[in-house]
């Protein structure tokens, strides 16, 4: 590097490091024009990523609202919701996304995404407490929209809910189903189907004028099986025709989640829901989504890792091409994340190169699993923001306490330079 290189860098640095005073103990600043932020809400009961583009446009992907029981074990989950049992997860999501857009005088959700139908992204409506004017379950997304609008919600089933198996009988779909055409009728929501190789379906500040200045593309990379090439709009199918396979055989509900990438200027954040790549034994490769995602994603600066890091997540594959800097595990059961999955994580024989990794809700099962391992995370619970400075040269983690709605920063890690 020369010295002008150098000055340059510094004062890039120094700016990206004074402009906005973020301080722990403090609460989190106010969005401001031009930066990126990326909330990943914790509420102990599934996925919720609000993102707020640097023109002030929103994204929420995912409302999860887990069942109350656990059908994987049959036993109580018992996960405490957060902050408190007072409300349900998706009342939570609302308040949480009214204060980080609490500089709009009438906040709404420009754009919502259901990545697939699972209760953890979604909300569940067994034992909802309420039910909406429209007769249907308050839960997950459908409870967000109780308290804050939403303008367009895009999914993987719209508008037949068929594929790879029809969805009729599944009481979640069901449920959402009915959500949806009130709002349609009564709210004017549009909703489409997610469409993988698309960068322009998601239209933020990237597509305006300000785009120039604040450079963002949001690309559709997959969804029902079906990638981007990594050309033009470009996709293939990973998934065969499934017309010989027996219902056993069919892709599952995982396989078909949408994944996309954002960049903003060098920055770039990848999320894959709960898309797979270690697979069973016995099982077709075309199970594995990961390794032909990896390849059209190329490096990343911050991950969402896949299926909350269960133990048929993050390959060597996917982990070796993205090398992400910064890692966040949505976890809220005992198997989040695997201790084989982390190891990899931490591997420098998948790629070199420090790492952060931050969880937003560990469970005491959860760390003696993990053993040692534990100490090398940044954060074990929280709602883990990533502020993304304007133009994307720089990054901030902050994780915030999830224990009430103050949005205190309980630590700061960064400002990273983007790659
Ligand atoms: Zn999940």
């Amino acid at each position: 590097m020369q010295v002008s290189q150098l000055l340059a860098f510094t004062v890039l640095f120094l700016s990206a490091t004074n402009t906005f005073a973020q301080q722990v103990g403090e609460p989190l600043p106010v969005w401001q024009t031009g930066q990126l932020d990326i909330h990943h809400i914790n509420t102990g009961q599934g996925n919720a990523t609000f993102l707020v583009f640097p023109d002030g446009a929103s994204l929420l992907v995912d409302a999860g609202a887990i069942s109350p029981l656990d059908w994987r074990t049959n036993k109580p989950r018992n996960i405490p919701i957060k902050p408190t049992n007072e409300r349900q997860a998706g009342e939570w999501i609302a308040r949480y996304i009214r204060t980080a857009l609490r500089f709009k005088a009438n906040p709404a959700i420009d754009y919502a995404i259901i990545t697939h139908f699972h209760d953890d992204h979604m909300g569940s409506p067994i034992n909802a407490a309420r039910r909406a004017t429209g007769g249907y379950a308050l839960t997950g997304i459908t409870e967000v929209a109780e308290y804050i609008p939403i303008r367009k919600i895009l999914d993987r089933g719209w508008p037949d809910y068929a594929y790879p198996r029809s969805l009729a009988n599944d009481s979640m779909v069901t449920n959402y189903r009915r959500f949806l055409n009130w709002q349609i009728q009564h709210k004017g929501v549009v909703v489409e189907p997610f469409q993988a190789g698309r960068n322009n379906q998601i239209m933020v500040v990237g597509q305006s004028k300000l785009g120039q200045e604040y450079p963002v593309e949001i690309r559709n990379l997959a969804v029902n099986g079906r990638i981007w090439t990594g050309t033009g709009n470009e996709t293939r199918s990973l998934f065969p025709d499934l017309t010989p396979l027996k219902p056993t055989e069919y892709p599952n509900e995982n396989m078909c989640s949408i994944a996309f990438q954002i960049r903003y200027g060098d920055f770039d954040y990848f999320s894959g829901a709960d898309i797979q790549g270690v697979l069973q034994f016995g099982t077709p490769a075309w199970h594995d989504i990961e390794t032909p995602l990896a390849k059209v994603v190329g490096s990343v600066d911050v991950q969402l890792l896949d299926h909350h890091g269960y133990a048929d997540s993050e390959n060597g594959a996917l982990l070796a091409s993205l090398r992400p800097r910064v890692l966040v595990i949505p976890s809220w059961a005992s198997s989040h994340p695997g201790r084989d999955v982390l190891e990899r994580i931490f591997s420098e024989q998948i790629y070199s190169g420090e790492r952060d990794v931050f969880a937003t809700n560990l469970l005491d099962e959860a760390k003696t699993a993990i053993g040692d391992l534990v100490h090398r995370l940044k954060s074990e619970s929280g709602h883990i923001v990533i502020r993304v400075e304007p133009g994307g040269k720089f990054y901030r983690v902050l994780v915030l306490d999830d224990t009430n709605e103050s949005f205190t920063i309980k630590a700061i890690c960064g400002p990273y330079p983007s790659r």
